[in-house]
């Protein structure tokens, strides 16, 4: 069965919606995420496998493809990759869905290029809340700043304050907070960090990780911010306003 066609529920014509794209094989999850996403104000296109999402992501770039692990002709993660490796659509936000107990595939999701992952079951409202949350980290809002606790980024121009008094930090170290400000709450290994706050072409070795997060740790320790930043033994680091 054929799932093209594009739901949408209205239209403002002051405000450009957002283009979400599905690639699902079930077509009960398909339809619960379109209903989810239209009713959240995304506008919605749909694939059933692999073929049918090249084609339409090469029609039209959507503003991000949600992708689903386990397809009929391929598998999500290749499909990620291909995307990732193509000149148009190499920027093209990907939020992976994979199975639940699959750790594994979740890492391998971030290490293809995908941007985040969901678990199946998922809620509707955790999916809503992740599709914000990456766009939300590819096209910040020009005035739009990060805040936790007190401690406000301002991606625009590059300031950081703390109730109002600036953090001085060097340019590695606000990469690497920016970069914990849009993923709090999870664990990324030193390699993960270096992937996304160095970039993957950068040689890096995995203690010049820890030397940035201690200078950082230190620049936001005389704001008593520095908790923010929490070693995970054996694991890595991870960005929580939470003990
Ligand atoms: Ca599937």
């Amino acid at each position: 069965m054929a799932a093209g066609g594009v739901h949408q529920l209205c239209r403002d014509k002051n405000t450009v919606m957002k283009r979400i794209l599905i690639v699902e094989d079930e077509a009960a999850i398909r339809e619960m995420v379109i209903f989810a996403l239209t009713r959240a104000g995304f506008e919605v296109d749909e694939a059933a496998d692999a073929a049918e999402a090249q084609t339409r992501v090469f029609e039209r770039l959507p503003d991000l493809v949600l992708l689903d692990w386990m397809l009929p002709d391929s598998s999500g993660i290749d499909l990620a990759r291909r995307f990732k490796r193509d000149k148009a659509a190499h920027e093209m936000p990907i939020i992976m869905v994979t199975a639940r107990g699959e750790e594994d595939d979740n890492i391998r999701g971030l290490e293809a290029g995908a941007d985040d992952y969901v678990t199946k079951p998922f809620s509707p409202r955790e999916l809503v809340a992740r599709i914000r949350a990456v766009l939300r980290r590819i096209s910040p809002l020009e005035d739009e700043g990060l805040e936790v606790n007190g401690l406000h980024l301002d991606q625009a121009s590059h300031r950081i304050t703390s109730h109002g008094k600036p953090v001085d930090l060097g340019p590695t170290e606000f990469r690497l907070l920016q970069f914990f400000m849009t993923h709090p709450e999870r664990v990324y290994s030193r390699n993960q960090l270096i992937d996304r706050v160095w970039g993957g072409t950068a040689y890096i070795e995995e203690r010049t990780v820890d030397v940035h997060v201690r200078r950082l740790r230190k620049a936001l320790e005389s704001h008593q911010h520095d908790r923010l930043i929490q070693t995970v033994r054996g694991a890595g680091y991870r960005f929580s306003p939470q003990m």
